[in-house]
């Protein structure tokens, strides 16, 4: 069906042959309709309907989900922070662990105690570790601070005292 080259609207053909529109009134004569430029402008005009359509219908896609995205955001608050989810992520395991503890009790103390001598043999350890540390430090400076008391010959440093030789002689 032609339609209106001014406001696109569909053409109607009157009894007395000439075409007209029904919305701004606008009459074409029959020959002018009927016309080659007058077909393919109407072609024209039909593609870019469709094209129109499909603009509109990505358009209204697009917005409902806007739409939708909008409405769930009302119902559950904006999105979730990296920290926010940690946050309920540690929450979570806490209280599962608490759980876990109140139905395992026995278990539970068994755990800590080894968890406590484990903690206690470390430092035992570390202390012992320090207490060796400090026992070098201080040989170590004690072989520095006497070492210029060396002997003026290099057999006198392997000699035997001459107190347990003595005890040789009875
Ligand atoms: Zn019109």
């Amino acid at each position: 069906m032609p339609t209106c080259q001014n406001c696109n609207y569909e053409l109607v053909l009157l009894p007395r042959g000439k075409y007209k529109c029904s919305i701004c009134s606008k009459l074409y004569p029959p020959k002018k309709v009927e016309s080659k430029s007058f077909r393919t402008w109407n072609q024209k005009q039909r593609e870019l309907d469709i094209h129109n359509d499909k603009l509109d219908h990505k358009n209204k896609v697009s917005e409902k989900r806007e739409i939708r995205k909008f409405i769930r955001q009302l119902f559950n608050g904006l999105p979730k922070t990296r920290k926010q989810i940690y946050e309920e992520y540690k929450e979570v395991q806490y209280q599962k662990k608490k759980l876990w503890i109140q139905n395992n009790k026995d278990k539970y103390l068994e755990m800590r105690r080894k968890m406590r001598e484990k903690y206690r043999q470390r430092i035992r350890g570390y202390a012992n570790l320090y207490y060796y540390r400090k026992k070098q430090k201080a040989l170590a400076l004690h072989y520095l601070r006497n070492k210029q008391y060396n002997g003026s010959k290099e057999e006198i440093d392997f000699s035997v005292p001459a107190s347990s030789l003595s005890q040789l002689l009875f």
